[in-house]
């Protein structure tokens, strides 16, 4: 019998993935360059249809034709020296995908090299984590359309499911698919770094015990803020460390990692205009957690404001909630308009609608308020920033005092807040009609020659400053 799908990689994620293909009633083929996680699934296999093999040839010609292959191998030239190896045994037609984060212009050059052998190359962005792989991630991919077709009653079927509605859509030429992950990250980052803020704003400034913080994210949760990471928000302040009794997160050092796609995303934006800053400043914020023992000196040498006053509990937690909010709508936007700045740039015709719909289910941005943005963009595909559709229009405006507040306080009070600041001082730039941009056009001109154009004709103009 010929398999139906083969997966290469069975780390955490490949694993799981074959295993959900194998429960929606796929025979699957199972490969790994070394033997032990093939072994190890084939014991833990839950009597699902997996066959393993241990030599990539029988491997491949175990597949039923066109072949159909996942990767889900390490980013970089792991997924270079697997496409090597499978190469040789491959006829015109076959499929390739690679389900890792892989760097959407890595997949493109990949596209254009096998497109040469006539091999068909798919970068398939995946979200959801370990949970996700199982039970039903968002799946993006990218690709020759034709090619896709042929994977997608799989991929369908194997993503979540929100009202009926697959997680996974055809997302665009070559590299897309791959492009829309990566910027999927750098949103995540920037939310997650927004709730971190709310998080430390309630314990530390407001001075509320960490059950109290977790039984707020508990009640947000129930609203519009509705998300994924709001609700494990409220579970992980929740949980008690075994060893010493304390709430686990007091024990966690500050010091946050990361594998690069939030990197990626800021570096795409800054080279081609897009200002990016709240997902910048995420990164950023990633940077300096991790000069540990820098911030531990520095600590004891830069003194803050001291004697803070008392904040009215219920009143500040409302306005920390329409801050978290208001910054979270920020964030969305600039990852918005970035997939709308380089799908003109690329060509690729991104429709941001359904990227929004996709989002809604599996992945770690999940959040009620993706049907909204979602909405925003099948009323206006051309919308040039979410916070002009009339819902976030409206919302912001509303909130944006809160968010001012709270970032006031947080700068009196010595609290840094870079996500939230930012996402004030990207409302506050983006709504200026009149930006002091002008000084910068007179400075360059006065010490560079460069030029600038005038307000009230056309041309390109310089003044003799001196
Ligand atoms: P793991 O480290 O658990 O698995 C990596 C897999 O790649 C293993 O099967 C490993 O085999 C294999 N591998 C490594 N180097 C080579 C090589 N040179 N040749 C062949 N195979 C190789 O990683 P994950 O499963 O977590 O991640 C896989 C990909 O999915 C990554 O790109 C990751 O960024 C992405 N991803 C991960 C998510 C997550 O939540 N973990 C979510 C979404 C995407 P062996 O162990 O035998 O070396």
């Amino acid at each position: 019998m010929q398999h139906s799908i083969g997966v290469i990689g069975l780390g955490v994620m490949g694993r799981n993935l074959a295993l959900n293909m194998a429960s929606h009633q796929e025979e699957v083929a199972i490969y790994n360059y070394t033997r032990d996680l093939t072994d190890d699934l084939v014991a833990h296999d839950e009597g699902l249809p997996l066959h393993p093999y241990y030599d990539i040839e029988a491997f491949v010609q175990s597949l039923a034709r066109p072949r159909k292959i996942f990767m889900m191998v390490t980013a970089g030239s792991a997924i270079d020296s697997v496409i090597e190896s499978l190469l040789p045994h491959l006829e015109t037609g076959d499929i390739i995908m690679d389900g890792g984060n892989s760097h959407f212009l890595d997949t493109e050059r990949r596209f254009d090299e096998l497109q040469r052998h006539g091999i068909e190359y798919i970068g398939v962005g995946v979200s959801g984590g370990e949970v996700g792989a199982r039970t039903g991630p968002a799946i993006m991919p990218g690709g020759s359309k034709e090619a896709y077709d042929h994977v997608a009653p799989i991929l369908t079927k194997i993503a979540a499911h929100v009202e009926g509605d697959p997680c996974c859509v055809y997302i665009g030429p070559k590299g897309a698919g791959h492009f829309v992950k990566m910027v999927h990250n750098g949103i995540e980052y920037a939310d997650m770094q927004l709730i971190a803020e709310a998080y430390s704003f309630l314990r530390f400034r407001l001075g509320l015990d960490v059950t109290e913080v977790a039984d707020i994210f508990a009640e947000w949760n129930a609203g519009e803020l509705k998300s994924y990471l709001i609700e494990i928000t409220a579970d992980i302040l929740r949980k008690t460390d075994d060893e010493t009794g304390q709430p686990l997160i007091d024990v966690i050092l500050d010091q946050a990692g990361q594998k690069g796609t939030g990197k990626w995303t800021s570096l795409q934006a800054i080279d081609n205009g897009i200002a990016s800053s709240i997902i910048t400043e995420a990164l950023f914020a990633r940077y300096l957690s991790a000069v540990k023992e820098e911030r531990v000196a520095a600590s004891a040498v830069l003194k803050g404001p001291e004697d803070l006053s008392t904040l009215e509990r219920d009143a500040w937690v409302e306005r920390i909630r329409q801050a978290l909010y208001m910054g979270k709508v920020a964030a969305y936007a600039q990852g918005f308009t970035q997939y709308r700045t380089s799908s003109e740039l690329y060509d690729w015709n991104l429709r941001l609608e359904e990227i929004a719909l996709i989002f809604r289910g599996g992945c770690i941005i999940r959040a009620d308020f993706l049907n909204v943005i979602s909405e925003a963009f099948k009323n206006d595909a051309n919308l040039s920033n979410l916070m002009l559709a009339p819902f976030f229009a409206e919302k912001v405006q509303a909130y944006q005092e809160s968010l001012r507040h709270v970032v006031a306080e947080g700068a009196l009070s010595g609290f840094a807040l870079p996500c939230l600041s930012t996402s004030l001082t990207y409302y506050d730039s983006y709504r200026t009609a009149n930006s002091n941009a002008n000084m910068l056009q007179a400075q360059r001109d006065y010490f560079g020659a460069h030029t600038y154009a005038r307000t009230d004709r056309e041309g390109v103009f310089h003044t003799d400053w001196q």
